[in-house]
C-alpha cells in the first residue's frame, strides 16, 4: 500500500531534519559557552586586579588626597602609583625594594 508509505516517510524526514537543526544550534551555543567561560573570568580578573593596583588620587605612601597637580607617578616592579611627592615616590621605592628581597 504506497499510500500509508508515503506520509510516513515525510513525516520521519522532517523529524530527522528538525534533530539535525537541533544538534547543530546545540553544539554551536556550547561552543560559545566554553569560548566565554574561558576567557572571561580571567580577563575580567585581570583587569580588575589591574585596576585595585595603583590607587590614583592616594598617595601610596602616606595615603595623602592628591590633588592632581603635585602628583608624582612611579613604576613600581611593573605597577603605576602615585604619590604626593617625589620623597614619599623614593621612600616608597626603597620600602618595596627591602620587602622584595
Ligand atoms: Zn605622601
Amino acid at each position: 500500500m504506497p499510500d500509508e508509505y508515503v506520509p510516513k516517510d515525510e513525516e520521519r524526514t522532517e523529524m530527522e531534519k528538525g534533530e539535525k537543526e537541533e544538534t547543530v544550534y546545540d553544539a554551536v551555543g556550547r561552543e560559545k559557552l566554553v569560548e566565554d567561560g574561558e576567557i572571561s573570568p580571567e580577563e575580567e580578573g585581570f583587569m580588575e586586579g589591574a585596576e585595585d593596583d595603583g590607587e590614583q588620587g592616594k598617595c601610596a605612601y602616606c595615603g595623602a588626597e592628591l590633588l592632581g597637580y603635585d602628583t608624582v607617578e612611579t613604576k613600581i616592579n611593573g605597577k603605576i602609583y602615585w604619590f604626593c611627592s617625589e620623597e614619599h615616590a623614593e621612600k616608597f621605592r626603597e620600602k618595596s625594594k627591602s620587602e622584595e628581597e
